[in-house]
């Protein structure tokens, strides 16, 4: 076992405060991971605040991890000591049902094993995430990452990347296309230069136009305020795909009637609340209300490498471990430019 540091969170209503626990041993197939840095995803504060039902505590928050391989399992062939190496939202899944065979392994059948708030297979322990010193993942699990790109730019790839980056494949985001990102945080902004990157013709609906600069320059062609009722008047029927990232409850029929026919509003946004839609929003126009959930390791690994390849990382501000309470009210009061990230190293 390998005493680990941590920050974690001890209950819904406190704040996260230092904590130690232990590491499994390394497995033949494990790799482990000294974690340079860890992004803070809005995922964390609905998980440490018991937003989603099933926060055990104390529970370690933290799923965009950027680090160093430190060692090895004799069975690992993949990854050596001294790599760069990075861990997104999975350590696991049964690895064998019809979801894991085709590479959805987060769509896995006997349940995914989520970095923090699983059950690890190999202890029976809760996982614990990346605000910590080390991780021993599962070489299957574990991603390649370019050295091209900033270690702590690219730890919200882990997330924020893929989130964004497998609806805008699957719906086929690219030259021609018309792509709405609505809200302009840690999600949004990767949707912005992802979908930019893949040639797509993006606009932004933020709830005012206080980043516009930033927005445009991160690569949309247009931006609007959600909070001119006029921006759904202009821009009704237009969009072919829009990427709800918002973390709370939106008017969903308002934002329907953006879409052209046969357009998608996919839902990454992941509110507590149940959201409500006027079945008449989706008729008129052969429209489709979709929801996506991160990413399989495959894609995970080509949107790392697309991100390598076109030079891009998350626009981040990096903290010590210490500022994350902080950081917190900042995410929770759309305060956030764009994605915080742990340098892990403050936690020693
Ligand atoms: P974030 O950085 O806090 O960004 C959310 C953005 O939504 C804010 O910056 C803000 O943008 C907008 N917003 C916030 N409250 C709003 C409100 N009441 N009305 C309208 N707009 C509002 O959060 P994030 O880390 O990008 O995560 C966003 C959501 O995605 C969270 O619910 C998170 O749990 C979820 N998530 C889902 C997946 C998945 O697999 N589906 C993966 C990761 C995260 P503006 O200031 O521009 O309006
Ligand atoms: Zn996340």
């Amino acid at each position: 076992m390998i005493k680990t540091q941590a920050y974690a969170a001890y209950s819904a209503t406190t704040p996260l405060a230092p904590w130690s626990f232990e590491r499994r041993d390394l497995g033949p197939h494990d790799v482990q991971i000294q974690i340079l840095f860890c992004g803070v995803c809005h995922s964390d504060l609905h998980t440490v605040r018991s937003e989603w039902p099933g926060t055990v505590y104390p529970m370690v928050p933290g799923h965009e991890i950027v680090g160093r391989v430190t060692a090895v399992g004799a069975g690992v062939s993949s990854f050596k000591v001294g790599d760069l190496a990075a861990v997104g939202c999975l350590v696991d899944s049964c690895q064998h049902c019809a979801s894991c065979a085709e590479g959805l392994e987060q769509y896995c059948e006997n349940g995914f094993i989520g970095t923090y708030g699983g059950v690890e297979k190999e202890t029976g322990q809760p996982t614990r995430g990346g605000y910590s010193e080390r991780i021993i993942v599962t070489e299957k699990f574990v991603l390649h990452l370019s050295d091209k790109l900033d270690p702590a730019a690219a730890a919200p790839l882990l997330c924020a990347g893929i989130t964004t980056y497998a609806p805008l494949r699957h719906w086929n985001a690219g030259p021609g296309k018309k792509v709405a990102v609505v809200g302009l945080g840690g999600l949004g902004h990767m949707a912005v230069k992802i979908a930019h990157a893949l040639g797509a013709h993006v606009t932004v609906l933020s709830q005012s136009l206080k980043k516009q600069e930033d927005g445009l320059r991160l690569g949309a062609d247009e931006y609007f305020a959600t909070s001119d009722p006029g921006t759904f008047e202009q821009l009704a029927g237009r969009f072919d795909l829009i990427v709800n990232t918002v973390s709370a409850a939106i008017d969903l029929d308002a934002y329907l009637g953006l879409l052209a026919v046969d357009g998608t509003l996919v839902n990454v946004g992941a509110p507590a609340d149940p959201l409500s839609v006027n079945v008449f929003s989706l008729i008129g126009g052969r429209r489709s209300f979709a929801g996506s959930m991160i990413g399989g390791i495959a894609l995970t690994q080509e949107m790392l490498d697309f991100c390598a390849q076109h030079g891009i990382g998350a626009e981040v501000e990096v903290i010590s471990a210490d500022m994350v309470n902080e950081a917190y009210e900042r995410v929770l009061a759309s305060d956030v430019r764009y994605r915080f990230v742990i340098d892990t190293s403050t936690l020693a």
